[in-house]
């Protein structure tokens, strides 16, 4: 029996907070990671913002209105929330903190905001501080954003102007976390992350102590 099948082994979740700017490959990172390891689930945001072509709501996020998140907020039901371009995005409590408590491993993607955010609650929160991996995934460079964000094409030249802008704003907050990606390749990305993920759950502060 492994390790986590074993019910006398208490494994809190991680909370793994990954960030990037937007066009980073952020989404396709998460995918992947998903796909590679069953055990972390995603935490779905609340956004105001409108659907893409191909978005599913519930899947890729709750799509609301601005009163419903209004709402939400006034009812504390967001663990963060923030606002991005013009839109607002929010991750629910609810679909972060029931999870790590069964020990299971929940993956947001959020701003550099919703980040600093989620590390300011952790330190007046030891529970939420114990679970926390904050990942930072950015190109190289701001050109080869650029590159990614038009090869999109999901947002009008105006739009990928504004992201870019507030990409190198971004960028400039690496250092605000615990790993940083520079992103080669999609299964060098994810590599990586599985990497950290691994590494994180051997910290002794969260093991099982072996028996004497
Ligand atoms: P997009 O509109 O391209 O899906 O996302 C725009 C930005 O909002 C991305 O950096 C994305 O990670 C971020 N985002 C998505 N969900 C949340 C959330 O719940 N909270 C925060 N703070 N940012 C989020």
């Amino acid at each position: 029996m492994s390790n986590d099948d074993a019910p006398s082994v208490q494994r809190r979740g991680l909370m793994l907070v990954l960030s990037s700017p937007s066009g980073a490959g952020k989404t396709t990172l998460s995918r992947q990671l998903l796909g590679n390891d069953s055990q972390i689930s995603l935490s779905i945001s609340c956004t105001t913002r409108d659907k893409r072509p191909g978005e599913k709501d519930g899947v890729d996020y709750r799509f609301i209105d601005t009163a419903t998140f209004r709402g939400m907020i006034d009812r504390g039901e967001f663990l963060e929330h923030a606002t991005v371009y013009t839109n607002r995005y929010g991750t629910l409590k609810s679909e972060v903190l029931g999870r790590l408590r069964e020990g299971r491993d929940v993956l947001l993607t959020v701003d550099v905001q919703g980040a600093a955010s989620i590390q300011a609650e952790a330190r007046r929160d030891p529970e939420m501080a114990a679970a926390l991996v904050t990942v930072f995934l950015t190109p190289q460079t701001l050109s080869e954003l650029e590159r990614r964000l038009q090869k999109r094409n999901q947002n009008t030249p105006a739009d990928a102007a504004k992201r870019l802008g507030e990409a190198r704003r971004e960028i400039a907050r690496w250092g605000e976390f615990e790993y940083l990606i520079i992103s080669t390749s999609i299964a060098e990305d994810v590599r990586r992350m599985l990497a950290i993920v691994d590494a994180e759950k051997m910290r002794a502060s969260r093991s099982a102590a072996p028996e004497l």
